[in-house]
């Protein structure tokens, strides 16, 4: 005799809540189902292992899909249930538990929860009509069941014929939802959500030859000495796809005092200039949660590409609650002192790999630095820097000394560590800095601007970074004072121009003169391009070379010639600091041709 119930009343609000708020995320409801098909394998397991239950001959989980009959089912050979657990677990605990779910989800203001993980048995309705439960507990001499509804509010309950135990989930998915009814598409999403899942599933299954669409023993979960350098290759390449073999990766493996696993693979920085994003895949006891969860996993791990499976994590609470979760704080804090780890003794142990590596693990290094302190406190030593021979060195051997407290409340600064940031459009001054024995250090990764803003903040007493071309370096000029005639001649010559003027005796008497562009003022209008903004200018200063042969003839020259002289040195200069406009280039070429035309003449 088929008995009838209510749900509960408030299920008439439930049930579009359910359909409608989540809709965008609807694809979770085949996670949910799935998911436990696999916990009820899991505890038969456990029931044979303890003597309660008769051993199964193999555990799987079957998923098919009838699309004349408008039926996706999901079906497990694990613990089933009897009458009495329907009525409990599917009719009392499903339900208030999906309610739970609701009411802290709307809390939470939607996105709140974390891959909507914890709406259960219910979540299937945001695809069916309606949902048949075709059951039977692996008691002895247990019956079985038959349960129907449409999620409304009544539901059926009925004995029926099941020869094994088990429980078969059958969800008649709704006319709109079709897509449902697509094998490639349940594929698609069970590869998405179930790829690691514990048991084997198979998709529609025609016989013997069939192989399951998910691997029940992921590598991660493995102990780390069992897995080999190619499994772990293979295992990136059909995670996430990318053909380009990883760098190096971290195999975490932590069961006290929380249990987390995982794999973090380094990639090769496919595109310079661009933060490119990883993918860091979170999974809880084996079920894919989302992507990139920030609560969880340490932004700047987000450059990585890994899978990480905290099974500790409350994962049905709002994202403000983990944010704040003493147990969560300690895992990201954990992995990111594994991947510190990690680098450190790569850097120790094969150096030579580390530098080979180190132009695709530099942003993510001074990125994790900027962003976490510990991390920069564990890798600060060995953050490296090409110097103007191409050899790499940490970044604290190019450091002077320190300046003392008392010294830097009055003013003084460290000396300056002297940086090119392109080595072509720098290279006058790379030519100077090298005849002199000077050295500089190469930030020619995009985030390099910001890093040594950030080191500069954190050793303000150590070190102070100075662009190649901001200043002139005192072993590049001789002691003297300012010509201030020379300098007036420019000035007047120059006085439609934004620049200012000075002076200096360069050691190298061929240069004529060089720009110098202030260094706080060039990074203010970096930053502010960076964030979208104009206006400032950086502030130019030509330095003439008093110590020129060209410069001193060009004093000795008829005043009508020495403007014209002037302007040319100037542009002459400012080719070497950056590209000339239209207009200056055209005035360049003038100016070249008529000195041409002269010195050919004179011979
Ligand atoms: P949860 O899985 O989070 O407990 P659900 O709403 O998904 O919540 O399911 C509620 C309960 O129904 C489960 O705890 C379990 O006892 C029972 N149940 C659901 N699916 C199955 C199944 N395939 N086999 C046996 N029991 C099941």
């Amino acid at each position: 005799m088929a008995r009838q119930g209510n749900i509960k009343i408030s299920s008439e609000n439930m049930m579009p809540i359910i359909k409608k708020w989540l809709y965008s995320e609807k694809d979770i409801f085949l996670r949910e189902i799935v998911a436990n098909a696999s916990d009820a394998i899991t505890k038969h397991k456990k029931l044979v292992s303890l003597g309660e239950a008769a051993p199964q001959d193999a555990y799987k989980i079957v998923v098919s899909v009838d699309e004349k009959a408008g039926t996706l089912s999901v079906e497990d050979n694990g613990i089933g249930m009897t009458e009495e657990e329907v009525e409990t677990y599917i009719t009392q605990i499903a339900f208030s538990g999906a309610a739970d779910f609701l009411e802290k989800y709307e809390k939470a203001g939607g996105e709140g929860i974390i891959g909507h993980f914890g709406l259960g048995f219910y979540s299937a309705y945001m695809v069916s009509d309606d949902i048949e439960i075709f059951t039977k507990s692996y008691r002895e001499g247990a019956k079985g069941v038959r349960w129907e509804s449409d999620g409304e509010s009544v539901y059926t309950i009925e004995a029926c014929e099941k020869e094994t135990c088990g429980t078969k989930v059958v969800m008649h998915i709704a006319e709109e939802e079709k897509e449902f009814l697509k094998e490639n598409r349940i594929r698609e999403l069970l590869e998405k959500y179930c790829s690691f899942m514990p048991y084997e599933i198979y998709l529609d299954p025609k016989g013997e030859e069939d192989k399951p669409v998910n691997t029940p023993l992921p590598l991660y979960a493995k102990q780390p000495k069992e897995c080999t350098e190619e499994e772990y290759k293979t295992f990136y390449r059909e995670t996430f796809h990318d053909y380009e073999e990883p760098l190096f990766w971290i195999h975490l493996n932590m069961e006290y005092p929380f249990r987390v696993k995982g794999i973090l693979y380094f990639p090769k920085v496919k595109k310079k200039v661009e933060l490119e994003r990883g993918k860091v895949k979170l999974y809880c006891n084996q079920v894919y949660i989302a992507d990139n969860i920030k609560e969880v996993i340490p932004e700047f791990m987000m450059l990585l590409n890994g899978v990480i499976d905290c099974p500790d994590i409350p994962l049905n609470v709002s994202r403000s609650f983990l944010q704040n979760d003493r147990q969560v704080q300690k895992i990201a804090k954990y992995i990111t002192k594994k991947v510190a780890d990690a680098l450190c003794e790569l850097y120790k142990n094969d150096r030579d790999k580390y530098v080979n590596c180190w132009h695709d693990l530099a942003t993510f290094v001074k990125f994790g630095c900027i962003k976490d302190d510990d991390f920069y406190k564990k890798v600060k030593d060995i953050i490296i820097y090409k110097n103007l021979d191409g050899e790499y060195r940490p970044l604290e051997s190019f450091f002077g000394e320190e300046v003392k407290e008392e010294d830097a409340k009055e003013g003084k600064e460290p000396a300056p560590v002297y940086y090119t940031s392109d080595e072509n459009k720098q290279a006058q001054y790379i030519k100077m800095f090298k005849e002199a024995g000077l050295d500089a250090i190469a930030c020619d990764n995009f985030i390099d601007p910001h890093f040594i803003s950030y080191i500069e903040y954190k050793m303000p007493t150590r070190v102070k970074f100075l662009r190649i071309d901001a200043d002139i370096a005192g072993a590049l000029k001789e002691e003297g004072e300012d010509d201030t005639a020379l300098r007036g001649l420019f000035e007047e010559a120059l006085k439609d121009k934004k620049i200012a003027v000075k002076t200096e005796k360069l050691k190298n008497g061929s240069v004529p003169a060089v720009i110098n562009a202030s260094e706080f003022m060039r990074r203010m209008s970096e930053m502010n391009s960076f964030y979208g903004m104009d206006g400032m200018e950086a502030e130019l200063t030509l330095v003439v070379n008093s110590g020129c042969e060209a410069v001193r003839a060009l004093e000795e020259a008829p005043k009508e010639e020495q403007a014209a002289a002037a302007e040319y040195i100037y542009l002459l200069a400012l080719m070497n600091y950056r590209p000339l406009t239209p207009e200056e280039l055209s005035r360049f070429v003038e100016g070249c041709t008529r000195y041409l035309m002269t010195s050919l003449k004179k011979n």
